[in-house]
């Protein structure tokens, strides 16, 4: 059984904060591409803009689709410029 150790908190606080940082953090819509995602709640995100629910990670928007819509998003921008 591995033990957990807190004694390397150091690595575990600059991850804390990361996280913290990003579960508050706003996100960029998949639905109307603003950033205006809030968390919610555990594992649920809400556009501010356009209302809709988006199901995430617990902490962070972070999902196998959204991360792919966040690409093409991110595609799209890059594309119209
Ligand atoms: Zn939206």
């Amino acid at each position: 059984m591995a033990k957990h150790d807190v004694r390397y908190g150091g690595e575990l606080r600059k991850r804390y904060n990361k996280v913290e940082g990003m579960r508050t953090a706003k996100y960029v819509c998949p639905r109307c591409g603003k950033k205006n995602v809030k968390r919610k709640g555990n594992a649920q995100w809400q556009c501010r803009s356009c209302e809709a629910k988006i199901a995430g990670g617990a902490y962070v928007l972070s999902t196998p689709a959204g991360e792919s819509s966040l690409q093409t998003i991110r595609d799209l921008k890059q594309s119209s410029k």
